[in-house]
């Protein structure tokens, strides 16, 4: 049996791939590379190529040696014929990426949406081990989930449960990505976050989130961290807002679905201790008794890497 599969995990604006051990989950050869200025089908088709030929050259391992070749998408996808449906960030449509693949490196492909395979990661070697019924939800750009129930992966009817952030909060409430009005992840995301704090900037109020970020408009996890450990005001505010909303959302998932455990990840949680703590605290004292009682909360544990393992793994998932 082969010993090694590669990973990949394509975001909106970098591409990570990886030579995985399947026996241990460890990354053994890796390259990142920058997605901002490729869009389009054409284009995300040749940086994915480009990436996989560098990483065949970074590597020891050999061509023959690998199983399979695994790919989390950031977009809706069709598992079976391995397309990427539609990807805004990326600006693809009807992407056929496991025909192009298989075509130019002759190794399976298997292909996966990027929540779905990061929780894959850390079912099989991260956080998520020993567990069987889990939400994992990662909080970033947006805010994507993916279930796992009796150990496997729940698609759903049309393969695209989990869509945390999309939880309606408020009616008549703020725009989304989407197209819908207030969802939860335009309230709780680090984009979220980020639009309330330059928006009170703009309008005069004083933060030193303007010196962290030299002025540019966008605000990251660290910034962030840098700006609650000195007790900014503005800053404290909106993340303080965030977690209400966030943590409203998750005790509602609870109640739902009394998942064992719920992983959380993406920047905002890995970065900032603060967020991630007083979430969890808030969540379990807004659910109901009986499900908050048993529940568990868990950091996604692979870090950057959950999409690359997991995507590794896909090879295994049963459809
Ligand atoms: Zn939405």
């Amino acid at each position: 049996m082969k010993k090694y599969s590669i990973g990949i995990d394509l975001g909106g604006t970098k591409i990570l791939a990886g030579v995985v051990e399947k026996s241990t989950g460890k990354v053994l050869f890796e390259v990142k590379n920058k997605t901002k200025k490729e869009k389009g089908n054409k284009k995300v088709g040749s940086k994915i190529i480009e990436t996989l030929n560098e990483l065949f050259s970074a590597s020891d391992i050999k061509k023959d040696e690998i199983s399979s070749i695994g790919i989390g998408l950031a977009g809706q996808v069709e598992r079976e014929q391995g397309v990427l449906i539609n990807a805004v960030n990326l600006e693809c449509k009807d992407l056929h990426i496991k025909e192009i693949l298989e075509k130019e490196f002759n190794i399976p492909v298997y292909v996966g949406n990027d929540v779905e395979v990061a929780t894959f990661g850390e079912l099989n070697f991260g956080a998520g081990r020993e567990h069987k019924d889990i939400v994992c939800i990662f909080v970033g750009t947006g805010i994507g989930s993916s279930i796992v129930k009796d150990g496997k992966i729940h698609l759903g009817a049309s393969q695209s449960a989990g869509e945390i952030g999309h939880i309606i909060v408020d009616l008549n409430g703020r725009a989304c990505a989407c197209g819908g009005n207030g969802c939860l992840e335009a309230y709780a995301s680090r984009s979220a976050i980020e639009s309330r704090i330059l928006g009170a900037v703009k309008k005069g109020r004083k933060s030193i989130i303007t010196e962290l970020c030299e002025g540019k408009n966008s605000i990251s996890s660290k910034h962030i961290k840098k700006s609650l450990d000195a007790h900014d005001e503005v800053v404290t505010q909106y993340v303080n807002e965030a977690i209400d909303y966030l943590s409203g959302g998750i005790a509602s998932v609870i109640n739902f679905y009394n998942p064992e455990l719920i992983i959380l990840g993406g920047g905002l949680i890995q970065s900032v201790d603060e967020f991630y703590l007083k979430t969890i605290k808030k969540a379990r004292a807004k659910a109901l008794p009986t499900p908050a009682l048993s529940i568990e909360f868990k950091k996604a544990a692979l870090g950057d890497y959950s999409g690359v393992v997991g995507a590794a793994l896909l090879e295994k998932r049963v459809l």
